[in-house]
């Protein structure tokens, strides 16, 4: 585990690049993870951000990049799969990587996830949503690996080299990088089943044997992500200082909920960075 930071920012999305900016301005250490998709870049053209108009979503996003580079912010690509309150600090499980930091900020966007049955209750108990942290765990058993990204049949394959015994399931083609070891199943998975750890999913009307399920999707439920976080339907709970129920922790951006819309992502992300940046400086002096 490397030095402990002041904040670290989950996404890079508008929300998350201005809490960047913003934490870096007040003087603070930061550092912002993300994944590679975003949904501003889909926007064809947005008319409504103050000052910038008649600019494809693209466009915009990769000014907003430009500012944050131009600061000294480097974004790091990776997926946020777990964070642990210390109290004082929290942990935050990157791709496999532990960081520590005094603040977290949110920036996640919607999350369209669709949880299956049985996921929740089995998380930690077989189901996992990132190769790297529990693969070794599986080694010589088996694992279903669900085609949910772009890159899963690359973690397939990961698996597959540790000595994991897996099935890949996808309801595409089999890829063609996909290891030759790998076994491969075209279906959907509809449900996780199993008493106290996962013993098997079901595909269509088969049930197919499994010690654990990867569920390798490019997001994660932001209640999966941390325990306790209080949500208001889909979206996290925040106060006008966008923390949230668990101090330390602060949202930003279309995880807040409506408008979904990019001005109010960019201010949120102000406001969640300038309170965390707050609250160190007065813990601090
Ligand atoms: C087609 C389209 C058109 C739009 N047009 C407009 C418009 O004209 N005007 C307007 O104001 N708004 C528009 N929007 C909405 C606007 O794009 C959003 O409000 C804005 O992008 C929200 O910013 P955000 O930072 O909260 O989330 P996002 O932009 O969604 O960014 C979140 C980032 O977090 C990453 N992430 C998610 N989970 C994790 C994880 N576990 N670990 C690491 N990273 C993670 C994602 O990959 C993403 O990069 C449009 C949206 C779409 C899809």
């Amino acid at each position: 585990m490397g030095e402990m930071v002041d904040i670290i920012i989950i996404g890079a999305g508008p929300a998350g690049l201005s809490a960047a900016v913003n934490a870096l301005i007040r003087g603070k250490r930061v550092r912002i993870f993300s994944n590679k998709d975003n949904k501003l870049s889909k926007a064809e053209r947005v008319d409504n951000h103050l000052g910038f108009y008649h600019m494809s979503g693209k466009e915009l996003m990769d000014k907003f990049k430009e500012h944050a580079e131009a600061m000294g912010i480097r974004i790091e690509e990776g997926k946020a799969v777990n964070i642990l309150p210390l109290g004082d600090s929290f942990l935050v499980n990157i791709s496999g990587q532990i960081i520590e930091a005094k603040k977290v900020i949110l920036a996640t966007g919607i999350s369209k996830i669709r949880e299956l049955p049985g996921e929740e209750r089995l998380l930690g108990s077989g189901v996992s949503y990132c190769a790297t942290c529990d693969g070794m765990l599986y080694r010589g058993k088996k694992a279903v690996v669900w085609d949910q990204s772009e890159d899963a049949w690359e973690e397939a394959n990961f698996l597959q080299s540790i000595g994991v015994n897996v099935t890949f399931v996808s309801d595409k083609p089999r890829h063609e990088n996909l290891s030759d070891n790998v076994e491969y199943i075209k279906g959907r998975i509809e449900e996780i089943l199993g008493e106290n750890t996962v013993e098997a999913v079901k595909i269509g009307n088969e049930i197919i044997k499994t010690d654990a399920v990867f569920m390798l999707r490019d997001a994660v439920a932001p209640d999966a992500l941390i325990e306790g976080l209080e949500l208001d339907g889909s979206f996290i709970s925040v106060n006008k200082h966008m923390e949230t129920n668990i101090p330390g922790l602060y949202a930003a951006g279309d995880i807040t909920g409506k408008p979904l819309q990019l001005s109010k992502a960019i201010s949120e992300g102000l406001i969640a960075a300038q309170n965390a940046a707050l609250q160190i400086d007065k813990k601090e002096s």
